[in-house]
């Protein structure tokens, strides 16, 4: 069967990585949570006191990071040099720190290097900001999620909340926001929607419904290709 590539593309806490990791298990693809990378060497930097306004500092530590995914009891997890963190990059701290480490160009650049190193068989889902845009601009499927802000910041508070964080509603509302903002209007890489891009609004579709339509799409870009 022909194999393609997806990018899912939408705001902070869309289910973006519940649809991309569904997808990949449903078509048997590889699922990268391209978020969990800048997550990771934002962690680095907060270990490590790296001043991002420094450069040169920030060169310097991208030299030291190293970052990958093993599957582990059937979980996607993230590795910083060759450290498990998959628990602590989700915490508040990097997520109120991230969007402005992601902002930074040479980080961009050394992350999606790796991006498209990891994609360059086709047979991948990946989920971000700039898939549809910049990593994989010809990727044959891009699916932009949408959803309610207020829905958007419940999911996310239920979602800290199973993995036992303390966290409150309003601040992680403000955090889905604010990196919202960031990341939107950031001139290196921003949030949008690519023009080939499909919207889907999840507000009010379960996870069975929301592959259930991102399936049919990927079944028709697999067709034509085989049609090609
Ligand atoms: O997807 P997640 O919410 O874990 O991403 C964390 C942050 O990483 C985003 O808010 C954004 O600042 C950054 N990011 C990015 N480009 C991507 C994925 C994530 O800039 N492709």
């Amino acid at each position: 069967m022909e194999r393609i590539t997806i990018a899912i593309d939408g705001y902070s806490s869309c289910g973006k990585s519940t649809l991309a990791k569904a997808l990949a298990k449903a078509l048997d693809y590889v699922y990268v949570d391209s978020g969990a990378m800048y997550r990771a060497v934002t962690l680095y930097f907060l270990n490590h006191q790296v001043d991002i306004r420094d450069e040169e500092a920030v060169k310097l530590a991208l030299k030291n990071i190293s970052i990958s995914f093993k599957n582990i009891k059937g979980k996607n997890t993230t590795f910083l040099n060759q450290q498990n963190v998959e628990h602590e990059i989700r915490t508040m701290q990097v997520s109120n720190f991230v969007s402005p480490v992601a902002a930074i160009p040479i980080v961009r650049r050394k992350v999606v290097r790796q991006q498209r190193e990891m994609g360059k068989e086709k047979g991948i889902v990946m989920d971000g900001r700039d898939i549809g845009t910049v990593v994989f601009k010809d990727a044959e499927l891009k699916i932009f999620l949408v959803a309610d802000p207020d829905i958007r910041a419940e999911r996310r508070y239920r979602e800290l909340l199973a993995k036992g964080l303390d966290v409150e509603r309003k601040a992680i509302k403000a955090n889905l926001l604010e990196r919202d903002h960031i990341d939107s209007t950031r001139a290196d890489s921003p949030l949008r929607q690519a023009e080939d891009a499909i919207v889907i609004d999840n507000s009010f579709l379960n996870e069975q419904e929301q592959l259930s339509k991102a399936l049919i799409l990927a079944q028709e870009r697999i067709n034509s290709k085989a049609r090609l």
